[in-house]
């Protein structure tokens, strides 16, 4: 990552930081992404990556990525590991690579002790008694009939309970705080529950008693010597166990937990549990379908992870809830494709064009620079032959006002060549055109036509050396900003022309031996990258994004 690139503005948890340091609270600071393997990560958790991996940088300190695997019927070991793919792509090094199940000895010692001090105990309550007693925001909670077991009996069962004696649900262990406390986070929240027969990814069958997140995740933190705990907002009415947690137990160090507002971005869906369910039931090709909002998905889109790194600095970190507009994530592509993309031509609806003064066997080997503004990127031979292809979209039999196109008895420039003259516009017998007629003017190859104004410029290629190609259109997932909002079902938000796959473009012939995930300007139509479909024989392309944006406001093109 360069230094420019990791400039950041600074914001309130960095400033928290600096204070910490000049007081001289921590030698170093260390943070941790902890994200649950029960999914593949999406653009939020790259808000999370880029906040507590670049804070890591900045400050010379050091970032765990810690999977906090304490649920583990819905996680599993393909999770794991695009989660490390994800952030090692994003350009991020991780210092320690941890589970929270690395630690289910250590909190389970640590229960023993809360045991032994008086502050938690066994609970043979249903888990709708729980809820039952566990009050309201307005009302108190009730203390359960267990909460004043003696030490001793509490610490027998606690140990059956891990040897597996009970069955699930029939017992649990709480901490003992205050069912009266106006935080029901704080009313003698279980713990530990009992759950046999999950084959956990990474200890197996070794447990049968799994601990609750609110008590692993401060005391992970701590094990690992976390200076700044960032979470979400969510976790802001956790935050007095996660400290009654640390205070309660002899951890080395007490972190400090800080919340951020989560990233929304409109017209998608950010939440797990709803991208889960778009890829179980079939509404998109799997988690890294380029119409996704998941890291892998906006990499096979032809994202970069500068783009992102970018759009995270963008939107900052703050406390307030928000929704970013998409056009901010697609602006950052964009800024950044445009600098690095090399030029090419690439006809999406073909049409054939027949340069009737161009001789037959003649082919010309034209230069064309691979970038407007950067020559470092070289240039490439585009080839000039009698036949070639224009977009359908570019000819019109008759111009509208302004036409910047071709149209019939007109002329335009054919980009990185000639001005060329249509004359005759050959029909089916539906009446649609198959073949346009035209003629080269051959001084105007980089020189201005003599005594007349041309202003529009095509894209075009040869049709003899084209390569076929296969395109997939992609555009928002969903119709509304706010897809599934109020009483609409997520799956009617859905925007049915989402992808859109054209299966005979034509593409210039220096695009024959692109490779998977390289990216290209298609003149005049957008940015494109190579798919992981793709092969040699049959080129696949992915529209990543147009090159303005055509949801503000739907405008011809010039
Ligand atoms: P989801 O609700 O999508 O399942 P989660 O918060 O349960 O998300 P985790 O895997 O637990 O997902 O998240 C790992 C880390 O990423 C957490 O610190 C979490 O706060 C952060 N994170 C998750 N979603 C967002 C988001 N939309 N914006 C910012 N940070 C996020
Ligand atoms: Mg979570």
């Amino acid at each position: 990552m360069s230094e420019t690139e990791t400039r950041v503005l600074t914001n309130f948890i960095r400033q928290i930081i600096d204070k910490d340091l000049a007081e001289g609270k921590h030698a170093r600071i260390m943070t941790r992404f902890p994200p649950e393997p029960n999914g593949y990560l999406h653009i939020g958790h790259a808000k999370s990556i880029v906040l507590n991996f670049g804070i890591a940088l900045d400050y010379k300190g050091a970032c765990n990525l810690r999977f906090d695997d304490t649920n583990p019927h819905k996680e599993n070991v393909e999770f794991v590991e695009s989660i490390k793919q994800d952030v090692t792509w994003m350009g991020y090094e991780w210092k320690g690579l941890y589970f929270a199940s690395d630690y289910f000895e250590q909190l389970y010692q640590f229960a023993e002790e809360l045991i032994l001090k008086g502050k938690a105990f066994v609970c043979d309550q249903t888990a709708e008694e729980i809820r039952d007693y566990r009050g309201t925001l307005t009302e108190p909670g009730r203390e359960s009939p267990w909460r004043n077991r003696p030490v001793d009996e509490n610490l027998d069962l606690f140990r059956r309970m891990r040897s597996g004696e009970f069955a699930d649900g029939s017992r649990t262990l709480r901490a003992k705080i205050d069912m009266a406390s106006p935080n029901v986070n704080m009313r003698d929240p279980v713990i530990y529950r009992i759950r046999h027969g999950v084959l956990h990814h990474q200890t197996g069958t070794e447990w049968c008693l799994y601990p609750m997140y609110d008590y692993t995740h401060p005391i992970s933190d701590a094990l690992e010597g976390i200076t700044h705990s960032i979470c979400t907002l969510e976790f802001e009415d956790h935050r007095p166990l996660y400290d009654w947690v640390l205070d309660n137990v002899s951890v080395p160090c007490h972190p400090q937990q800080i919340e951020f507002s989560r990233l929304n971005l409109q017209y998608t869906v950010m939440s797990k549990r709803r991208l889960t369910r778009l890829v179980d039931e079939g509404f998109v090709e799997g988690w890294d379908d380029p119409r996704m909002p998941t890291i892998a998905g906006l990499r096979r889109r032809g994202y970069t992870p500068e783009a992102i790194r970018e759009f995270c600095q963008r939107i900052g970190v703050t406390k307030a809830d928000n929704t970013v507009e998409m056009s901010s994530l697609e602006d950052c592509i964009r800024d950044d494709l445009n600098t690095r993309a090399p030029r090419r031509m690439a006809v999406l609806h073909p049409l054939k064009l027949v340069i009737e003064n161009f001789p037959e066997e003649r082919v010309d080997e034209l230069v064309a620079p691979s970038h407007p503004k950067d020559e470092s990127m070289g240039s490439r031979l585009v080839l000039l032959t009698r036949e070639i292809y224009i977009d359908r979209d570019d000819f019109r039999e008759e111009a509208p006002r302004k036409y910047k196109r071709l149209a019939l008895n007109g002329e335009v420039r054919l980009r990185n060549a000639h001005v060329i003259h249509c004359h005759e516009a050959i029909k089916d017998s539906r009446g649609e055109i198959i073949e346009l007629r035209c003629t080269y003017d051959s001084a105007t190859l980089g020189a201005k036509p003599e005594g007349r104004k041309v202003a529009g410029v095509i894209h075009w290629v040869s049709a003899e050396r084209a390569v076929v190609a296969e395109v997939r259109l992609y555009d928002r997932l969903f119709l509304q900003p706010a897809p599934g909002a109020g009483a609409s079902e997520l799956t009617d938000d859905l925007n049915p022309d989402s992808l859109r796959t054209l299966t005979h473009c034509m593409l210039e012939p220096s695009l024959a031996g692109a490779k998977p995930g390289e990216g290209f300007q298609f003149e005049r139509e957008g940015y494109f990258c190579v798919d992981r479909d793709s092969t040699p024989e049959r080129l696949v392309f992915n529209r990543t994004v147009t090159l303005r944006d055509t949801w503000a406001k739907i405008e011809p093109r010039d």
